[in-house]
């Protein structure tokens, strides 16, 4: 997500920085780092979970109901099941959501659970390797009013990310049980998906979700680690644009909404467009942006969806669409490490929105300075210097390094060599120690080790 601190909006609003959020004023390559060759995307794990979700939105009850099914192979053996109930989050629930989850289901069994805390909704079972179990459970969430946040409804307009009970599953680590960030941020970390949706909405309620449309409310999103959904009196504008594949662009904008639907998609499209060249093909077939009320210059990064608010500062947009690249298709624990999408999206957004410059002089205090790897759990006590340290400070150090053509092709490489997987701290500099000798040092004097 972005939020930039109130000051700084502030200050590049007066100052008329970055006005365009055009690829062409903003430095970068048409075609892609120059003699950066790199290899097809490998496909996403055979045995990635498989979710079927059953929703329905309620906007008079404030509340949604469904039903999550999940087959769940984990590559390695575990001794439970976990899911996390991000909308029990201390931010989202001071905000008014609220989660019930259960009872649950294992292979047709009702099966032993309990909540170790809030968000993390363990179910005791033996799982060996390779085995696949079949889970499912009810749940019911309470939407918050008017929230600045993921989860949020004003009247028939209705946010929903994170929102469902959803493992958090890191192949090869296990499970991700890191508590939920006490900051404008996220914690989430969750494998490749596929995800088959049956949405409920009333009569005439406009909604996207992530994914492809399938008709009577139906989604299907292969490929994607989370799901989103939105609903609102949609006015819409539809494209196809090459990224360099055909994907159709859907921007979604509900009534009382001060942004313009045809203004977003050229944005959108420019953005795109343009980071794929740089970055890599984008691997699916859809991109929405779902405009909604009470966002204020910030957007929420989904797979294949972006939950936004007016962007007058002309940045939101390609931070959000290059979160595709870094979260969606290279996914990170971002709990752990949140300056591995945060930062490649400031640095690879900034550069298509022409706001390289803006990040440039973004000062860092003492508590952001060489803490560019801390975890949530740091920025939860210092969230003064959160923006700076997150997002700032890794566009600084990628500048620092001086060729823009060669970080460009380190982090396209980054892409290439990590796709539909969750990468580390050590991927990154790994890739990087390829392009610049000098990198190892450059990211540990950053605190990046
Ligand atoms: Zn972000």
């Amino acid at each position: 997500m972005i939020r930039p601190a109130a000051a700084l909006v502030l200050a590049a609003l007066l100052a008329g920085c970055s006005g365009g959020s055009a690829a062409t004023s903003g430095g970068g390559q048409a075609t892609g780092p120059a003699g950066c060759r790199t290899a097809a995307y490998p496909a996403a794990a055979a045995d990635r979970p498989r979710y079927t979700l059953h929703l329905t939105i309620d906007p008079a009850a404030h509340r949604v109901q469904g039903t999550v099914a999940v087959a769940f192979t984990p590559d390695i053996a575990t001794d439970r099941l976990v899911f996390r109930l991000w909308a029990n989050g201390p931010v989202l629930r001071r905000e008014g959501a609220d989660m019930m989850a259960g009872p649950v289901t294992v292979d047709g069994a009702p099966a032993a659970s309990h909540l170790a805390d809030p968000t993390t909704l363990v179910v005791p079972r033996t799982i060996a390797a390779g085995a696949t179990v079949h889970a499912s459970l009810p749940f019911r969430l309470t939407l918050p009013q008017r929230a600045k946040d993921r989860i949020s409804q004003n009247g028939t307009a209705i946010r929903l990310g994170s929102f469902f009970p959803l493992l958090p599953w890191e192949p090869g680590v296990g499970w991700a049980l890191q508590p939920p960030t006490l900051a404008n941020g996220e914690t989430s970390s969750s494998p490749i998906a596929d995800f088959d949706a049956t949405i409920h909405a009333p009569a005439g309620l406009g909604v996207v979700a992530g994914g492809v449309p399938a008709g009577s409310g139906h989604w299907v999103a292969d490929d994607v680690r989370d799901f989103a959904v939105a609903t609102g009196d949609f006015t819409y504008v539809r494209r196809t644009v090459h990224a360099p594949g055909s994907v159709r662009l859907t921007v979604a904008v509900p009534g009382g909404v001060a942004e313009q639907a045809d203004q977003a998609a050229d944005e959108a499209q420019v953005a795109i467009e343009h980071l794929s060249r740089l970055y890599g093909p984008y691997p699916w077939k859809t991109l929405t942006l779902a405009y909604g009320p009470d966002l204020n210059e910030e957007g929420i990064e989904y797979p294949t969806i972006l939950l936004e608010g007016p962007d007058r500062l002309g940045l939101i947009t390609a931070h959000e669409i290059a979160h595709q690249w870094f979260y969606s298709l290279v996914g990170n624990d971002q709990a752990r490490d949140p300056w591995l999408d945060e930062g490649f999206a400031s640095f690879a957004g900034a550069e298509t929105s022409g706001d390289l410059p803006y990040f440039a002089k973004v000062r860092l205090p003492p508590a952001a300075a060489g803490h560019m790897g801390a975890p949530m759990s740091y920025w939860d006590h210092n969230q003064d210097a959160y923006f700076a340290g997150v997002y700032a400070q890794p566009v600084q150090v990628l500048q620092s390094f001086g060729s823009q053509a060669k970080v460009e092709c380190a982090l396209r490489r980054y892409v290439a060599r990590n796709a539909y997987e969750i990468a580390t701290d050590a991927d990154a500099v790994a890739t990087f120690s390829t392009e610049f000798p000098d990198a190892r040092a450059v990211f540990a004097r950053a605190g990046v080790r």
